[in-house]
C-alpha cells in the first residue's frame, strides 16, 4: 500500500538492526538453520529465564502446537479441550494431530477459557488442554494445573499473544508442559513467520527437535558441518518445521527491543482506556493483580443497542483511514467446525464476544499522532450516532 496515511492494522516495527542482520545472513550464505537460530534460542531462553536446552525454534506457532501435541503422544481417539475464542490455528493443530478438539466456553470478564467449563468437558478420552492466554492476559493457571493434575492431562500453553506475560510471577509458557510462541508479522515480536516451543521436560524438547527436522536422529542434523559428513538415521516420520537463520536474524533484534516496545503498548493501552472511557463500548480487562500482561490487543466490545454495530463501526473507521482487527469470530461460528465438531460444543459467551469485538491499533509502530487519530475518529463516530 502507498503511504496514503492509512493506519494499517498490525504493521511490524522493523528497525535498521534487523535489516543489517538479515543482510549479514545473505552475505555469509548461511540461510537455513544455523548459528543465528542457535543464538536466538539462547536469547529467548534467557528472556524466559530457563535453560537454553529447553527451547526449540520452529517456523510457526501452528507448527509449535502441532509438535507439542505429537510429542505428548496425542492422536486419533483422543480428545483435547481448548477455548472457543482463539485463532483457528489452535484448533487446526489439534485436528492435525488426529485428536478431536473439544471446545470450552470462555469467561465473560477475562475472555480466557473458563476452568469450570474445562472440568465439565473432561471424559475418559481427554488427554490434554490447550489454553490460550487471550490478548496476553494469563489464564487461571492455578485452577487449570489443578484440573490437569487430577486427571493426568498434558497442558499446552498457546502463548501466541503472550511473549512478555507473567502469571503470579511465573513467565507464561513455562507453567504447563509446553509453551508455544508465535513470531508472525502482527505479533508483539516478529521473525516474519516463526515460532518457538518451550518444554518443561528434557525428553519432550529433544522429541520436539527431532520431530521438527524430518524425524532424523539428533546429532545428524549437523551432517554438513565442518566436522565432516555424518550419516543420519530417521527415527520417526517427522515434519519440516525448522526455523531459518534469516528468520532468527530478525528475531534476535526484535527480542532485544521487546521490553522497550512493551512499555510503548502499555502506555497506548492506558491512553485508550482514559480517552475513550465515556463511550458506550466495553474496554478490555486490565491484568489481574500480580500478573503482567503483554498488551498484545486492545479488544473493545461494541454494544449493538447503541445505534451502530461492530461491522458498521469497522466500516466507518476504514473510511476515516483506520484499519482495525477482529480477534476473533468464535471458533464455533466457523462453517467447518460447526459441521464437523460434535454439536455439544456450545459457546454462547465466545459467540457473543466474536460478534461484538473489534481490536484497535496497538503497536510500537503506531505513533502518538496516529493513536490520536484513532481516538478522535471513535469520538466523532459516536457523536454522530448519538
Ligand atoms: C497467531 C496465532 C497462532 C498462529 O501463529 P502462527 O505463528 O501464525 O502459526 C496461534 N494461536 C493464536 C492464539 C494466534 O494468535
Amino acid at each position: 500500500m502507498k503511504n496514503t496515511g492509512y493506519i494499517v492494522y498490525g504493521k511490524p516495527d522493523i528497525k535498521q538492526a534487523e535489516i543489517e542482520e538479515v543482510v549479514d545472513s545473505m552475505k555469509n550464505a548461511w540461510l537455513g538453520s544455523g548459528p543465528k537460530v542457535h543464538q536466538f534460542e539462547q536469547n529467548f531462553a534467557e528472556y524466559k529465564n530457563i535453560d537454553s536446552s529447553m527451547v526449540a525454534a520452529v517456523n510457526s506457532c501452528t507448527a509449535a502446537l502441532h509438535l507439542a501435541l505429537i510429542a505428548s503422544g496425542i492422536g486419533p481417539g483422543d480428545e483435547v479441550i481448548t477455548t472457543g475464542m482463539t485463532f483457528c490455528a489452535t484448533v487446526n493443530a489439534i485436528i492435525h494431530s488426529g485428536a478431536t478438539p473439544v471446545i470450552a466456553d470462555i469467561d465473560a470478564t477475562s475472555y480466557n477459557i473458563c476452568p469450570l467449563n474445562i472440568q465439565k468437558k473432561i471424559t475418559a478420552k481427554t488427554k490434554a488442554i490447550v489454553v490460550v492466554h487471550f490478548a496476553g492476559n494469563a489464564c487461571d493457571m492455578n485452577q487449570i494445573m489443578k484440573i490437569s493434575n487430577n486427571h493426568c492431562l498434558k497442558v499446552i500453553e498457546d502463548c501466541a499473544h503472550a511473549v512478555e506475560s507473567e502469571y503470579q510471577g511465573k513467565k507464561l509458557g513455562t507453567i504447563g508442559d509446553f509453551g508455544c510462541f508465535s513470531f508472525y508479522v502482527t505479533k508483539n515480536m516478529t521473525t516474519g513467520e516463526g515460532g518457538m516451543v518451550v518444554a518443561k521436560n528434557k525428553d519432550d524438547i529433544d522429541k520436539i527437535k527431532m520431530l521438527a527436522l524430518h524425524g532424523i536422529s539428533k546429532d545428524a542434523w549437523k551432517r554438513f558441518s565442518d566436522d565432516g559428513y555424518k550419516h543420519y538415521q530417521v527415527v520417526f516420520p517427522g515434519y519440516k518445521y525448522n526455523m531459518m537463520d534469516i528468520q532468527a536474524a530478525i528475531g534476535i533484534h526484535q527480542l532485544k527491543r521487546i521490553d522497550q516496545n512493551h512499555i510503548v503498548r502499555a502506555a497506548q493501552f492506558q491512553r485508550y482506556l482514559e480517552m475513550l472511557k465515556d463511550l458506550p463500548i466495553k474496554h478490555p480487562p486490565s491484568p489481574s493483580k500480580g500478573d503482567k500482561a503483554s498488551y498484545h490487543l486492545y479488544p473493545i466490545l461494541v454494544k449493538d443497542n447503541y445505534g451502530i454495530n461492530r461491522d458498521q463501526l469497522i466500516q466507518k473507521l476504514h473510511l476515516l483511514g483506520i484499519g482495525v482487527g477482529v480477534h476473533y469470530l468464535s471458533i464455533m461460528s466457523h462453517d467447518y467446525y460447526q459441521k464437523n465438531l460434535p454439536t455439544e460444543n456450545k459457546t454462547p459467551v465466545a459467540d457473543k464476544f466474536g460478534q461484538q469485538t473489534l481490536s484497535l491499533p496497538l503497536s510500537s509502530a503506531l505513533t502518538e499522532t496516529e493513536q490520536s487519530r484513532v481516538i478522535n475518529a471513535l469520538r466523532k463516530i459516536y457523536n454522530e450516532v448519538d
